[in-house]
């Protein structure tokens, strides 16, 4: 099915926006969702919404089914071994911190190293770089390519017998470069350290394999791929995550409470403690039955071609800017045009019923390296088509007539 074909699916598409079609170039931020996620959900609160794990009763039994049933779907996907190394999270934010409080702080001491790159979005940076301030290890950095791409020789120079994690993008947010998690998983094995994955950006327009990237966790979030907001995932392997603390306690996720002491219940459900966002797993279950009928293979593909099509015609703008590796990229572009400040940019192409998003991208370090204070960035999905990218560039010239105009 091609994007136009899969456009039906998306009602929020079909719509006027400044008295123009809707051209939704947001999907990095968060994606639009399909009939069938927002039917799955309606249906849960309709017919079968009750709490899990607790009742007998049918109605409980149902969305305990559902629910479950979503983390063996969650599991098939990425292929990882067992559900018990699915653990439901708030997001990918929420997953890294639980690897961070529940891991890496019980672990770390002064002289270890957390090795990650500037690049990450805030989410994959703070938590590690509180962990160090915390713990005395210390926070290294792995150099990168003018590009902004890192290379093998690079994780090797910077990984030591003293590096306890690793903690890096699988594809990231402002640059779109796909790091080789397969081979930095390799070298972190070798110095005896394990390797944390931010996916929030690779799980929902590649296929990844857990078993084959031999990452030791990965995170992503629900509503990047066709679900719902409040819902993300957090994978590890299940000799780390025996390992690893709970960091919420509470109901749900207790075996034996006594005055002094308590006792947990085995994976994942050690982590999920209080009511879970059952919702959130339902839709998330329909959107990886959605991802998964049409091919992550065949998105990734069509994203790619998009991607290089727009490019194309980006790079023949004059005083147009991309940031990160001119090849091979993946689902977004990160951009400057002259002089225009980035907000003003996108305030311009949605007078014009184009979304694009303007800032830091939750990645200040990556800006300071890029020496700029903002970006733009247009980031597509399964639904984008080539018009969609015609329709961009054209905003993009007429803005920089404005500005031309405004500024000279
Ligand atoms: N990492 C990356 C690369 C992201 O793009 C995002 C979302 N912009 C996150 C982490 C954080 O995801 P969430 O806000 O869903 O927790």
């Amino acid at each position: 099915m091609n994007a136009k074909e899969l456009r039906r699916y998306f009602p929020i598409l079909d719509q006027q926006v400044n008295g123009h079609p809707l051209v939704y170039l947001d999907s990095g931020a968060t994606s639009q969702k399909p009939i069938q996620v927002i039917e799955a959900v309606d249906k849960y609160y309709r017919e079968y919404n009750s709490n899990v794990h607790r009742g007998v009763h049918t109605l409980g039994t149902k969305a305990t089914d559902a629910y479950e049933g979503a983390r063996e779907k969650v599991r098939s996907f990425i292929n990882a071994r067992d559900t018990a190394e699915i653990i439901f999270t708030r997001g990918t934010t929420t997953a890294i911190n639980t690897v961070v409080y529940g891991y890496a702080r019980q672990i770390l001491k002064p002289g270890d190293e957390i090795v990650t790159t500037v690049v990450e979005h805030h989410a994959n940076f703070i938590p590690w770089q509180q962990a160090a301030k915390v713990t005395g290890a210390t926070f290294k950095f792995i150099p990168l390519q003018e590009d902004g791409t890192v290379t093998l020789e690079a994780v090797k120079e910077t990984v030591t017998a003293n590096t306890k994690i690793v903690a890096i993008h699988h594809i990231s947010n402002v640059l779109g470069d796909t790091t080789p998690i397969k081979e930095i998983a390799a070298i972190a094995h070798q110095h005896g350290a394990i390797l944390l994955v931010d996916g929030a950006q690779s799980a929902p327009h590649k296929k990844v394999d857990m078993q084959d990237l031999d990452c030791d966790f990965y995170t992503f979030s629900a509503h990047k791929m066709c679900g719902p907001t409040g819902i993300g995932v957090l994978y590890g392997k299940r000799e780390l995550l025996e390992k690893t603390e709970p960091v919420e306690f509470g109901g749900e996720m207790i075996d034996y409470v006594d005055l002094y002491e308590s006792t947990w219940k085995e994976l994942p459900w050690k982590f999920e403690g209080g009511t879970p966002i059952i919702a959130g797993a339902v839709g998330l279950g329909a959107a990886i039955d959605f991802l998964t009928e049409i091919g992550m293979e065949e998105i990734e593909r069509n994203e790619k071609q998009l991607v290089r099509y727009a490019m194309e015609q980006m790079k023949e703008i004059e005083g147009l800017t991309i940031y990160g590796p001119q090849e091979n990229r993946s689902s977004l572009i990160t951009f400057n045009l002259d002089s225009v400040h980035p907000h003003d940019l996108a305030t311009v192409l949605d007078s014009y019923g184009i979304a694009v998003r303007a800032g830091h991208h939750c990645a200040q370090p990556l800006m300071r390296w890029l020496k700029v204070s903002a970006t733009a960035r247009a980031s597509f999905y399964l639904y984008n088509t080539e018009e969609d990218v015609d329709t961009l560039i054209a905003g993009l010239k007429k803005t920089k007539e404005y500005f031309g105009n405004v500024f000279s």
